[in-house]
């Protein structure tokens, strides 16, 4: 079943006299269950198509449907209550809580949600050993790898049982050994039925998707369905 579906979507901003067609006309269909990564150059557009997509900002125009629902025109609450509900981000800089510990950084969702201290604490150290960080818990980020970090902050984007996982660069501050272990812990994520989006500008790590979209200058350039995945298990 089709999770995201944009028609003609485009973005303009203006500052000063001047304006930036950011995008101009992006319709793309994702069904759940994808893994797929937006390929690009800088300035292509592909920041501004996931802040559309992850729900931080809407369109100038055209139509964003999420999971049935048209998100086009809703008010930033009501986007923060799909975004909350729908979708789990990571990023390149992990933007983990420096004084919290690991446990408590995955827990920080539940809190919005309204659970308990006790089922927070449950479910997020469920979700540190689904990311190989059982015994990680107290750990703070500065007392963990890179790519421990990472998995925390995988972790957290998996507690509310999102629908999509966005990922804006996220092996872009590793190197290549501990981005291979994140490309396993995502292959598993899919394998398990996650909908995936990554964006990177690394082929390498692209491979790993299995379809690729290219933008350029605000538009989709190719998709394409990747005939050569490489797996990292
Ligand atoms: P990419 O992620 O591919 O590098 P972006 O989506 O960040 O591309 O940017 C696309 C274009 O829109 C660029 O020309 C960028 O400078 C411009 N842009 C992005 N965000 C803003 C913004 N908040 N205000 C003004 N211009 C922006
Ligand atoms: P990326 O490395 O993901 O392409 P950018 O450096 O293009 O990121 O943009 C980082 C953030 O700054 C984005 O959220 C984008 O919307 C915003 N941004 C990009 N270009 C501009 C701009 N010209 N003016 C204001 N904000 C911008």
């Amino acid at each position: 079943s089709v999770i995201i579906e944009t028609h003609d979507i485009s973005k303009v901003y203006r500052m000063g006299a001047e304006t930036i067609h950011a995008l101009k006309s992006v319709s793309i269909k994702i069904s759940k269950g994808e893994y797929v990564a937006f390929m690009g150059p800088s300035g292509s557009g592909k920041s501004t198509l996931m802040n559309i997509i992850g729900c931080l900002d809407t369109p100038s125009g055209g139509q964003y449907i999420l999971n049935g629902q048209d998100v086009s025109n809703m008010t930033d609450n009501e986007l923060a209550e799909v975004r909350n509900k729908e979708i789990g981000f990571v990023f390149q800089t992990f933007n983990l809580l420096p004084r919290q510990s690991s446990l408590e950084n995955v827990a920080l969702p539940l809190i919005y949600a309204g659970y308990s201290k006790s089922k927070r604490t449950e479910k997020a150290q469920l979700a540190l050993e689904s990311v190989g960080l059982g015994n990680r818990g107290k750990h703070k980020p500065n007392e963990l790898s890179g790519g421990q970090r990472q998995r925390v902050a995988i972790a957290r984007a998996l507690i509310n049982d999102p629908s999509i996982i966005l990922a804006d660069e996220p092996t872009g501050n590793l190197d290549s050994k501990t981005s291979y272990e994140i490309m396993e812990l995502f292959e598993n994520l899919h394998s398990k039925g996650n909908t995936i989006i990554m964006v990177t500008h690394e082929e390498d790590i692209a491979r790993y998707a299995h379809r690729i979209v290219r933008l350029r200058d605000g538009l989709i350039e190719s998709d394409v369905m990747n005939q050569d995945i490489v797996t990292a298990s």
